[in-house]
């Protein structure tokens, strides 16, 4: 089955296309400065050069149509007509706590679809467009949905509610939803996979860092607990977003710095975190090269590792113990010095790194713990688009039979 994987973010859209049937991926890309004066498409076929084209791309249906004519076209394309792919999988921000899994998109989830936008005001909007471009350009073409929230929907309640007047949670839907869920799924299903643990008797942590960051608890394969709250700011401390911190701190602020509702987001969300702290940049390399020269990449860095080390322990009490330990995203699949800093002193626990290990970069998917050590560590490179091409794939053989 060739599946269009599309992830459209506000002013882009990144996409891959995949052969499910043998897991491949044909080509994949993105389209970026949508609406902006020099948009620009980059395209990689798997077999081919990357190409980069630019051109004036006002909206999400045109930058899809652009992206289908590029996977059409002789020189670049990787198919001969349109009517060859066979079903599109979108990732969606908020699924809110009507999706625990990945669906069939009908007239019905569009509805609840938008009823989730008030969740997610900046992520979901997106999504639904390009949910309506594709279904647009493509008539006929099944569409399925695939929720970053859905994976956490089953966390029980006492991990979900937070510590507020409860009329809350019920006439606004103030709770814990958590992010990332699509990866916390697979690396924790390919750990499962790699250590030959049960999914019925297994606890795994999971650790997605990325630009935005999160953990997760994971019992016996689903998810009990994670970091991100509501929105994707609580938690972990992540490249430009804060992540925990006393709730009264930023009423104190908005008063004393005469900000508004949309300053005060703007600081919590792209203004804070290694960003805020250190000064020096979001991005954890740069912080990284300047741990040895800079007072505050280093502070930036420790807090980073820390907050991490406090989540693992919670983790491990929560989850009853620790069997699997699991690294992913830009930082947790390419930072030693994270993955080392933040189980040290964890030995306690029964997590003992192997050092050999964990500075080696090959094989990008491997155990980084001592062969002795009780918790077994593992890097596993994230790969959120084969699992909605999957699901999709899935979902779509369903619907035949
Ligand atoms: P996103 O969350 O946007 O998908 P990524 O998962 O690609 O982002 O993660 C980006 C983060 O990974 C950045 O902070 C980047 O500095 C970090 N990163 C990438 N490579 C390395 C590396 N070799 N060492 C340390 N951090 C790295």
């Amino acid at each position: 089955m060739i599946v269009l994987v599309l992830n459209s973010g506000s002013s882009s859209v990144k996409y891959q296309v995949f052969n499910t049937d043998k897991k491949q991926v044909l080509a994949k890309g993105q389209v970026e400065r949508i609406g902006m004066s020099g948009a620009v498409l980059t395209h990689k076929p798997y077999d081919r050069e990357t190409v980069r084209l630019s051109g004036e791309i006002l909206d999400h249906k045109m930058a899809i149509e652009y992206v289908l004519s590029i996977l059409l076209s002789k020189n670049h394309g990787v198919i001969k007509d349109r009517s060859e792919i066979d079903a599109v999988g979108h990732r969606v921000v908020h699924g809110g706590e009507a999706f625990s899994k990945s669906v069939l998109i009908n007239e019905e989830v569009m509805r609840e679809l938008r009823r989730c936008i008030d969740y997610a005001p900046l992520h979901n909007p997106p999504n639904l467009k390009g949910i309506n471009a594709a279904s647009a350009l493509l008539p006929g073409v099944p569409q399925v949905g695939v929720f970053d929230t859905a994976f956490h929907q089953s966390m029980p309640n006492y991990a979900y509610i937070y510590g507020l007047p409860y009329a809350l949670y019920k006439r606004h839907g103030i709770r814990r939803y958590g992010f990332h869920g699509t990866s916390h799924r697979y690396v924790s299903e390919r750990a499962l996979e790699l250590t030959g643990l049960s999914g019925e008797n297994s606890r795994i942590i999971t650790c997605h860092l990325g630009n935005g960051c999160s953990a997760a608890a994971i019992k016996n394969g689903k998810s009990i607990d994670t970091s991100m709250g509501f929105t994707p700011l609580e938690g972990l401390l992540m490249g430009t977003r804060s992540g925990d911190m006393d709730p009264a701190i930023i009423l104190q602020i908005m008063g004393k710095e005469e900000l508004t509702m949309n300053d005060a987001t703007t600081l919590l969300n792209k203004h804070s975190g290694l960003q805020g702290i250190s000064g020096v940049s979001s991005d954890m390399r740069e912080i990284e090269e300047e741990y040895e020269s800079s007072k505050r990449a280093r502070l930036a860095h420790d807090i980073f590792t820390y907050r991490l080390k406090k989540y693992i322990g919670a983790y491990a009490a929560a989850l009853g113990g620790l069997d699997v330990l699991v690294f992913t995203g830009g930082i947790g699949e390419n930072s030693e010095l994270v993955r080392r800093n933040s189980v040290s002193g964890l030995e306690f626990m029964g997590i003992e790194l192997d050092e050999e290990k964990n500075s080696a970069k090959e094989p990008r998917e491997r155990a980084i713990h001592k062969d002795d050590s009780k918790v077994q560590v593992y890097v596993i490179p994230t790969n959120e688009e084969l699992v909605i091409a999957l699901d999709t794939h899935r979902i779509v053989e369903e619907m035949k039979n």
